[in-house]
């Protein structure tokens, strides 16, 4: 399936909570979702509670939107989580919380994960000294994650840590602003992970497949 081009304020409209996926807009109270409550839509307005599918479907919709995760990674990161010991919702939390571009975003290095991911995918950062270029990249209790120095000396970082450097950092990942690294000191537990949904009807929906 490919990536969605079009409004990201639509998705959250969709979803009737903020995805934060345009950076700074997000917050500020030109958001959208603060705006305007309705569903986007010819027929927003007027549409009718949702069926158990339907529940389902918006919780999986809006974890997938909220990391910008693929429908097809999305099962296999399910999978995963569901192949790993514990509670399978709160695994695959964990997961989707670990993605190199997740994690550059979480730190202050980039003002959504969308521009977490594009910073990434150019090779402006590092982890454990190597250059990676893969957002979805998985990071372990440990792994460093620092910007590559082309990027240190930038006008773009400059005003994006000055934007979101305030933005407060999960107590799993220690940042250092000043060199523009970061570690991850563990991977989140549930109560660590800010994201608004309920995980259990994500796992109800595709234990149904
Ligand atoms: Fe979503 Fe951000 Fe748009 Fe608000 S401003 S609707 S959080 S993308």
């Amino acid at each position: 399936m490919a990536r969605y081009t079009g409004p990201s304020c639509r998705l959250c409209r969709r979803e009737g909570k903020k995805l934060f996926l345009k950076g700074e807009r997000c917050y500020t109270d030109k958001c959208a979702v603060t705006r305007r409550q309705s569903l986007p839509g010819q027929h927003g307005k007027g549409r009718k509670k949702a069926s158990e599918y339907g529940t389902q479907l918006r919780a999986k919709q809006s974890a997938r939107r909220y990391y910008g995760v693929l429908e097809g990674q999305f099962a296999q990161y399910f999978d995963m989580a569901a192949r790993q010991p514990g509670v399978t919702g709160e695994n695959l939390l964990r997961i989707l919380e670990s993605r190199l571009d997740n994690v550059v975003y979480r730190l202050g290095f980039a003002s959504s994960r969308k521009e977490a991911r594009q910073l990434v995918l150019h090779r402006h950062f590092t982890v454990n000294g190597r250059r990676v270029n893969i957002p979805s990249y998985l990071l372990r209790p440990g792994d460093v994650v620092a910007a590559h120095e082309q990027l240190k000396g930038s006008d773009k970082i400059k005003a994006i840590t000055e934007a979101h450097g305030s933005r407060p950092v999960p107590a799993w990942l220690d940042v250092d602003r000043e060199n523009l690294t970061g570690r991850v000191i563990a991977l989140p537990n549930r109560d660590e992970v800010d994201f608004d949904v309920e995980e259990h009807l994500i796992v109800e929906l595709y234990s149904k497949n």
